[in-house]
C-alpha cells in the first residue's frame, strides 16, 4: 500500500520520512517550486519562511520539552536541524537553506519516498493520506479540504521580518551583545536615545501599507506574531516594551542606557545574513526601507529580503480531528502541521511526527497512538481537539495546557523549579509510554 501525503513541508517531510523509516512506500506531492505559497522562496522541502528561530532548547522551557520529546519519538528532522545550527544566544536557530537542503537530500534519496512535484487540487479520501499543506494551502485545495470537512474554515494573518546583509551594518554604531551578556555575543544591537527612537516611530505610525483584499479586510492576526506596525498602533511606548526593549543590552564602550534597541539576529551559516527580531511586517517596501535606514547603524542596510503579510489558513481542528490527528469523518485522512492550528516550526515538525506514526499504525490495523496529557506534544493534541472551545485559535506549545502539578507553595511560586518538576513528569511519561508499545 502507497501513502499519499499532500506537502513538503514542515510536517510533511518529517511524516514521509516516519512513514518511510519503517518500509512504508509514499506518494510526497509537492506543488513548489511550479507553484509558490507567496512566503516560500525556494522549491527546497522544509523551507523556514520566516524567523530561522525554533525558539529554546532548554527542557525547562516549553517549546524546548517539545523538542526532547520529538527526539524521544525518533524525529527524522531534529539531527538534521542540530546539524544547521547557527549561534543564537539560548535561542535554537539555524541555518535556513542549509537545513533545506539536508531535508531535500535525505527525502529524494529514499527509495520508500517518490517525490510529485504537482499541486494537489483535490483531496482524495479513497487513499490514506496526510494533508500537510500549511498555512498557505493553494486556493484549490483549500476548497477540497472545505467541502470534505463541511464546516467553516479558520484563517488569521501572519507576517514575515525583513533580512539585511551583516555587511553593510555600521559597527561604529551597533554593537554585539546577547541580552544579559548571557552566552557568546551573537546579536547585532542597534541602539536608539529618546529622539531616533522618535523619529523611527514617526516614519512607522505614518508609513503606507500594503492593501489587502477584499476578502482580507476582517483580517485577525495571531498574538505571538503581530506585524510590528499594528504594535506601534497600540502606543508609543508599546515597541519599547516589546521587541525594542533596551533591558540588559548596554554597549561597553559607551556604557549608556539606550532608550529602545534593535536586534538582528543570525540568519545563516556564515554569519553573512541577519534578521531584524520583531519586525514583521505589512508595510510598503519603499517605506520598510526608509524605516530600518532610519535606525542607528543600518543606515546603509542591504536589503536582501523585505518582509512580507500572508493569509495563514488552519482547519476547525476541534471539530475535525482526534488527539491522533487522524479526521472524525474520515479514517483514511489525516492532518499535520500549522494546517491543524499548532502554531510554529517546532509543533509543525511535532505533528508531523505523530501524523507519520499514527498513520503506520493505521495502514498496520494496530491502535493509534493517544500520547499522554502529561507530555508537551500530548497536551497540544488534545488542546486543539477538544470540542469544548468556543472560540479556537490557534496555539504554541505552552506549560499552561499541560495537567496541573500538585507542589508546595514555595514551588508553585518559583516558575523554574516548576516547569523542571512538569518537564521531568512529561519525560517520565513518554519513557513509561514508549515502554508499553
Ligand atoms: C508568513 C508566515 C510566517 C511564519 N513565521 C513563523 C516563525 O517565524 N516562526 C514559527 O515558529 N512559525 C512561523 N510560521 C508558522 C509555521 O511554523 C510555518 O508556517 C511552518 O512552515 C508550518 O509548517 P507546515 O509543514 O504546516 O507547512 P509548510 O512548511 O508551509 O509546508 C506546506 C507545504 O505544502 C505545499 N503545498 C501547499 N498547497 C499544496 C498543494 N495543493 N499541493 C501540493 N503542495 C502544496 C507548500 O508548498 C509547502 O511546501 C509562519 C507562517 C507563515 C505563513
Amino acid at each position: 500500500m502507497k501513502i499519499n501525503v499532500t506537502g513538503a513541508g514542515l510536517a510533511g517531510s518529517e511524516a514521509a520520512l516516519q512513514l518511510a523509516k519503517q518500509g512504508i512506500y509514499v506518494d510526497l506531492y509537492e506543488m513548489r517550486p511550479d507553484k509558490q505559497t507567496g512566503a516560500h522562496k525556494t522549491g527546497d522541502f522544509a523551507e523556514f519562511v520566516c524567523s530561522n528561530s525554533l525558539g529554546s532548547y532548554d527542557i525547562t522551557n516549553a517549546s524546548g520539552l517539545l523538542k526532547h520529546e520529538m527526539e524521544f519519538l525518533g524525529s527524522e528532522l531534529m539531527p538534521l536541524i542540530m546539524e544547521s545550527q547557527v549561534p543564537a544566544g539560548t535561542a535554537l536557530a539555524i541555518d535556513r537553506v542549509l537545513f533545506s537542503k539536508k531535508v531535500t537530500d535525505k527525502i529524494l534519496s529514499n527509495p520508500f519516498i517518490n517525490v510529485i512535484r504537482q499541486e494537489v487540487t483535490n483531496l482524495n479520501t479513497d487513499i490514506p493520506t496526510i494533508v500537510a499543506s500549511g498555512p498557505l494551502t493553494s486556493e484549490k485545495l483549500s476548497e477540497s479540504i472545505r467541502n470534505f470537512l463541511g464546516i467553516d474554515y479558520l484563517y488569521f494573518f501572519d507576517a514575515i521580518a525583513p533580512i539585511i546583509e551583516k555587511e553593510s551594518v555600521n559597527f561604529d554604531k551597533a554593537f554585539y551583545l546577547n541580552r544579559y551578556n548571557k552566552g557568546d555575543k551573537d546579536y547585532i544591537n542597534c541602539p536608539m536615545n529618546k529622539e531616533e527612537y522618535e523619529k523611527f516611530y514617526n516614519i512607522l505610525i505614518n508609513s503606507p501599507k500594503i492593501e489587502l483584499k477584499s476578502f482580507e479586510k476582517d483580517a485577525k492576526f495571531f498574538e505571538g506574531c503581530l506585524p510590528i506596525e499594528v504594535l506601534a498602533s497600540r502606543g508609543v511606548d508599546t515597541l519599547r516594551f516589546g521587541p525594542l526593549k533596551p533591558i540588559g543590552l548596554i554597549d561597553e564602550r559607551t556604557g549608556i542606557n539606550n532608550y529602545a534597541v534593535v536586534q538582528l539576529r543570525q540568519d545563516d551559516k556564515q554569519a553573512n545574513l541577519y534578521n531584524l527580531v520583531g519586525f514583521q511586517t505589512n508595510l510598503k517596501w519603499g517605506s520598510q526601507k526608509e524605516l530600518i535606514q532610519s535606525i542607528p547603524g543600518l543606515e546603509n542596510a542591504n536589503i536582501v529580503r523585505y518582509g512580507v503579510m500572508h493569509r495563514n489558513t488552519f482547519i476547525n481542528s476541534p471539530k475535525a480531528l482526534n488527539p491522533t490527528l487522524q479526521s472524525r469523518k474520515n479514517s483514511n485522512i489525516f492532518f499535520a502541521g500549522q494546517i491543524t492550528g499548532t502554531e510554529g516550526y517546532t509543533e509543525s515538525i511535532a505533528s508531523g511526527l505523530l501524523a507519520g506514526l499514527n498513520m503506520a499504525k493505521y495502514i498496520n490495523n494496530e491502535p493509534l497512538f493517544k500520547l499522554p496529557n502529561e507530555t508537551m506534544l500530548g497536551a497540544l493534541m488534545s488542546y486543539i481537539s477538544y470540542e469544548g472551545h468556543t472560540s479556537f485559535q490557534p496555539i504554541n506549545s505552552n506549560w499552561g495546557i499541560l495537567p496541573h502539578i500538585d507542589t508546595d507553595k514555595k514551588i508553585r511560586k518559583n516558575k523554574k523549579l516548576k516547569n523542571e518538576l512538569l518537564a521531568n513528569r512529561a519525560i517520565e511519561a513518554i519513557k513509561d509510554f514508549l515502554n508499553t508499545i
